[in-house]
């Protein structure tokens, strides 16, 4: 009785209130399986508190407990951090808060002096105003998660005054990018046509081919530094294997990641000819100032007060251990990484997330015309081009996606393997094998996952799952 009731209330609703509903509900859902997959995982933290047999000769039980407890600490940040974005999300959505800002917008760029005809100058003041909210409402979260549990757990490297010199540099350089390139794409939308999705797209396919090119010369450099590999053992057999599979590198960097966070990583990147490595320091044992620091300058780090005290000493039990790869181990993660181009990963990723775009914006050109979409969410009368794109690109397109998503985790899973398998074949196998359980236990990933949630999220198969692999490809 109360189903059918619903079911008539539903089906005699305007559709603006229909498609809203089916937003919010959307957007619930997803939450709400979300959080379900982060519940199993965490009971698989909670209770898995011995080491593993299979892992016994992977990890030793210490860092097993350290991982644990690291991971539980993350998994009730994300649980608390999520529930409050999807409820500020909710009361916005309920609230108007769109409309409202929009209006703002409006007697902002009225008093500046252009009026309704401008609206792509009210739109640039929404858009400002909208990331600036939404940098200062994840603020204290990005810093609850940095100085409490990184910092915890002894991967946090930067002082409150780094912290605070980044978020602000990268709000400004977030904003020049962003800035310009809306009100060109507005602009685009606006004299365009019929056909203005494919200038639309044309555009957008410009603007990341650019910033892939300035990206790494011009903006990575202004929070990183950036520093060529020394010439010596490790820049020769890199360069040597580089040569042996054909990758034109030009140049081998290390950036200084140890400043940030002790987690480490390598990539690389650059176009056709013009191809460079990056290694974090954190990566290289020879470099790692997580090893030097200790010996090198002992008492450098003046204790200022009681926190600081206890923060190095804090840092030194976790230096005792050594981090970072040895170069036999460096040359194969980068065998791994460079087989992500020779395999043609990045080129299949940019093509599909190429076609992706095209795609969406095809719908928007057939959707951007209902009216009803604009009511949805509190346009009655009028249907600015940005908060359509808000609309249609956020809310309409969640469902596709999510299942979008999905998609490319489960294809980068595939990806890795193929690149560990590369590895293999360069003769690295036993070298990647050995990086692999150093990496894991110098980022202290926790090696038992929940199968439904590494299916959903991981991008990287499990740990066990790659040395398994690798095992057996070592006896083929
Ligand atoms: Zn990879």
């Amino acid at each position: 009785m109360a189903t059918l009731l619903l079911g008539d209330l539903w089906a005699e609703a305007p559709l603006e209130n229909r498609i809203f509903c089916s937003v919010l509900l959307f957007s619930w859902a997803v939450y709400l399986w979300e959080a379900f997959l982060a519940w199993r995982q965490r009971t698989v933290y909670r209770t898995t508190t011995h080491v593993p047999l299979e892992l016994g000769p992977i990890m030793d039980s210490e860092t097993f407990e350290k991982a644990r407890l690291y991971q539980l600490d993350k998994s009730a940040f994300s649980f608390w951090s999520g529930l409050y974005s999807e409820i500020e999300g909710t009361v916005i959505l309920l609230c108007g808060g769109i409309p409202f800002l929009w209006s703002v917008s409006g007697k902002i760029s009225n008093w500046a002096g252009f009026g309704p005809e401008y609206e792509i100058v009210q739109s640039l003041v929404f858009l400002l105003l909208a990331t600036l909210f939404s940098a200062v409402t994840g603020f204290p979260w990005s810093l609850y998660n940095t100085f409490v549990i990184e910092e915890k757990h002894g991967f946090n490297q930067q002082t409150l005054g780094f912290f605070l010199k980044d978020a602000v540099k990268k709000f400004i350089v977030t904003q020049c990018i962003l800035l310009p390139v809306t009100s060109l794409l507005l602009y685009i939308i606006k004299i365009g046509g019929d056909y203005f999705f494919i200038y639309a797209w044309l555009f957008t396919l410009v603007v990341s081919l650019v910033l892939v090119i300035i990206y790494a010369d011009y903006i990575a450099p202004l929070f990183d530094k950036f520093i060529p590999l020394p010439d010596g053992e490790l820049k020769q057999q890199i360069e040597a294997m580089a040569k042996n599979i054909d990758f034109p590198l030009t140049k081998v960097y290390i950036v200084e990641g140890s400043k940030r966070s002790s987690h480490s990583n390598a990539y690389f990147y650059g176009f056709f000819k013009n191809k460079r490595i990056v290694l974090f320091d954190t990566l290289l044992e020879d470099y790692s100032t997580h090893n030097k620091e200790h010996s090198d300058e002992p008492g450098s780090e003046t204790p200022v007060d009681g926190r600081k005290e206890e923060d190095t000493e804090a840092k030194a039990k976790t230096k005792n251990k050594k981090q970072g790869c040895k170069n036999e181990e460096v040359l194969a993660v980068l065998g791994h990484e460079l087989g992500h181009w020779k395999l043609g990963h990045t080129v299949k990723n940019v093509i599909i997330s190429q076609m992706n775009s095209f795609l969406c914006f095809f719908l928007f050109a057939v959707l951007i015309g209902r009216k009803e979409l604009f009511a949805a969410f509190g346009f009655c009368d009028t249907q600015p081009t940005l908060i359509g794109l808000l609309i249609i690109f956020q809310f309409i397109f969640s469902p596709y996606n999510e299942v979008l998503s999905f998609c490319l985790t489960v294809l980068s899973r595939r990806f890795e393997f193929q690149a560990d398998a590369f590895a293999k074949d360069l003769g690295k196998a036993k070298d990647l094998y050995s990086a692999l359980i150093k990496l894991n236990k110098d980022n202290l990933g926790f090696p038992v996952s929940d199968w439904l949630f590494s299916t959903w999220h991981y991008s990287h198969p499990p740990l066990l799952e790659r040395l398994q692999a690798l095992k057996e490809l070592k006896q083929d």
